[in-house]
């Protein structure tokens, strides 16, 4: 039990988190942690700065919550399948920022245009197809653009993270997140030049042993 209110808290440190630091506004987005069989995720609808320990709902493996205990994220879904499919994934963040939401209206990805897109796992970060919010199609899709990766875009809604604990997986939307607002501002100056498929394969060895801090 100590342990699950530990949790509780750190998501709801996060969740606030995504609102100071303007990764996603109000009650946009959702977090969740891989917990027992099964995660711990923010409710549906409610406002981060308003979370309480008790609001933060279990879901079991195998998509089941007890409604008495408080209605979990319309996004419970994409969260239950990338537990499933990624065993590494132990925390999640999506968030509606703004510069990746703003690339994924267009239905692009991020290509090579910065060595960086390879913190997402790969040569560039993918964008997942559009399909509705909460539904088990859109899980399809990201699951789809997150192959071989940990990171994407969602087209015309936002972005999508996962890492070994809480905190990578917040810092690593906030890297997709400054990525994005680079890209948007290379477009400006015309068509950015795209690192070559040989060079992000010599940036994704070195990169494996970058982060010390
Ligand atoms: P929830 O409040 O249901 O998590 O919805 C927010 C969201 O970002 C839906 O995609
Ligand atoms: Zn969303």
């Amino acid at each position: 039990m100590f342990l699950m209110s530990k949790i509780k808290a750190e998501i709801i440190k996060y969740s606030k988190m995504l609102n100071s630091t303007k990764l996603s506004a109000l009650r946009s987005g959702n977090i969740s942690v891989r917990y027992k069989d099964g995660f711990l995720i923010t409710p549906s609808g409610k406002k981060y700065s308003s979370l309480k320990n008790k609001d933060i709902v279990f879901v079991s493996s195998e998509g089941r919550f007890d409604k008495k205990k408080g209605i979990p994220s319309s996004e419970w879904q994409f969260h239950q399948d990338v537990y499933k499919n990624k065993k590494e994934a132990k925390a999640i963040i999506h968030a509606h920022s703004t510069n990746a939401t703003a690339v994924s209206t267009h239905k692009r990805g991020i290509p090579a245009f910065h060595y960086m897109v390879a913190l997402a796992g790969g040569h560039d970060i993918k964008c997942a197809k559009y399909a509705t919010f909460g539904t088990r199609e859109l899980s399809k899709n990201i699951l789809k653009a997150l192959k071989g990766r940990k990171a994407c875009l969602i087209s015309n809604h936002g972005q999508i993270a996962f890492e070994t604990n809480l905190s990578k997986a917040f810092e690593l939307a906030e890297e997709v997140e400054n990525l994005s607002l680079q890209y948007i501002t290379s477009l400006k100056l015309g068509k950015p030049k795209i690192l070559s498929v040989k060079e992000m394969k010599k940036v994704l060895s070195k990169a494996k042993n970058y982060k010390r801090g």
